[in-house]
């Protein structure tokens, strides 16, 4: 149909023809074979592991993984659009790349040793393991050069006690990535990154009771007197801040990304279903307070998604931090990602609360994405302070 044909030109008219192939192949992979499963797994609080698996031989799962790793490395963008199409069939799917390629593999691959690379990125890279990223704490999230996890010295090694909160992929993952202090009195000086195999003693893995993702399994993950070697320190004790600063910047590219899957599925099932569904005997998209929304969820989508390969692009022509645009891409794309949601609801009507329809899900998966790896509230106070020249 002619109004497809136009969105698909808008959204990638810049993307060279390799990225439109593996955006055309991804696309085809997800509605083929993640799409028709995901509500049952939510249903059945089922975690799509064999799915995650798949994208492996395909080259989905490890595209910032370079191949002596086992990776399918890909240039940045070409990484937004696998985070996005995946993201708009399914959030968790999308998620196990997100946090095994930003915030673990490229950490690993930035700041680890050898040994350290060799030891999880060609698993990762195979689905042979899982990823994720143990930050936030039951005392905050946002404050997270205020974390309470500790970590003490123990004889050539480290002990590890504390608790880390809504914790994505931990049941299955197979190399946590954690943020600890080795010293609370010196707040973000103190902070020190950890890598762990999470089959040790004393660590606890406990299910936390979720709205929505009921097919993730998200968790509270208890930490008790974890016994640590020295090689479990990724980088250097207490200069784990800006490894943690590099991995959110990395996360929120491919969480921005992710959100603009979220926001052009919405526009997607909005779409047909504005064509068909009729009152006072017409299409309701001939009405034009519909079509006001129609119109105003795609031009946000487009807003949010120029915003985020932009940031690919920085990326990939070699600009590493980039804070000040993730976090625009970040805040602008979650935002729209959740309206979006909310106007196809209000498109669908009653049917928008119906189970058989996507929409009604979109919305609380939609909104945890205004949520992790720092809040809108977070990002504009970044933007503003960047702007300022507070920063
Ligand atoms: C579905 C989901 C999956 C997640 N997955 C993971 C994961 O895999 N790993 C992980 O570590 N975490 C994960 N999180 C946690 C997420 O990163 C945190 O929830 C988030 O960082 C916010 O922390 P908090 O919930 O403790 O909120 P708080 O930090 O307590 O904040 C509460 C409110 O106060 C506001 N606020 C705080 N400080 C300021 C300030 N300075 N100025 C203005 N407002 C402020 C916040 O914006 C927020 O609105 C996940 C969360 C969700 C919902």
């Amino acid at each position: 149909m002619s109004d497809h044909r136009a969105l698909q030109r808008i959204a990638d008219f810049d993307l060279t023809d390799t990225q439109r192939q593996v955006r055309a192949a991804v696309r085809e992979f997800a509605e083929r074979e993640i799409l028709p499963t995901v509500e049952a797994h939510e249903e059945a609080r089922r975690y799509p592991r064999e799915l995650i698996e798949q994208l492996a031989p395909l080259g989905y799962l490890a595209p910032l993984i370079p191949e002596e790793y086992g990776g399918s490395f890909s240039d940045v963008v070409t990484y937004g659009v696998v985070c996005e199409e995946l993201a708009r069939v399914d959030w968790v799917v999308a998620s196990a790349v997100s946090v095994a390629n930003s915030l673990v593999g490229s950490s690993i691959l930035k700041f680890g040793t050898e040994e350290q690379r060799q030891r999880f990125l060609p698993r990762l890279a195979r689905g042979e393991i899982l990823a994720s990223a143990c930050l936030t704490e039951p005392g905050g999230g946002t404050d997270l050069a205020g974390m309470r996890t500790r970590a003490r010295p123990n004889g050539s090694g480290w002990r590890l006690s504390g608790s880390k909160v809504f914790i994505s992929h931990a049941a299955e993952a197979g190399v946590f990535l954690i943020a600890a202090t080795v010293d609370p009195e010196k707040a973000h000086r103190g902070v020190t990154m950890f890598l762990l195999d999470p089959a040790v003693d004393g660590i606890q893995i406990n299910p936390l009771p979720m709205r929505t993702l009921q097919r993730d399994n998200i968790a509270e993950v208890h930490f008790d007197d974890v016994e640590l070697g020295p090689d479990a320190v990724l980088g250097e004790p207490g200069k784990g801040f800006p490894i943690l600063g590099a991995a959110l910047d990395t996360g929120r590219f491919s969480v921005a990304a992710r959100c603009i899957g979220q926001a052009q599925r919405a526009v997607d099932l909005s779409l047909p279903y504005a064509r068909d569904r009729e009152a006072f005997g017409q299409p309701i998209g001939e009405f034009q307070m519909v079509q006001q929304k129609i119109a105003d969820m795609i031009c946000r989508t487009e807003a949010a998604r120029a915003l985020v390969y932009r940031l690919g692009r920085m990326k990939d022509a070699g600009l590493e931090r980039c804070s000040m645009e993730a976090s625009m891409a970040k805040l602008m794309a979650s935002e729209a990602a959740t309206q979006n949601a909310l106007d196809a609801i209000q498109i669908f009507g009653g049917y928008g609360f119906s189970s058989e329809y996507e929409v009604g899900r979109l919305l609380l998966e939609a909104k945890t994405l205004e949520v992790g790896e720092g809040t809108s509230e977070l990002h504009r106070k970044l933007i503003a302070e960047f702007g300022l020249g507070l920063r």
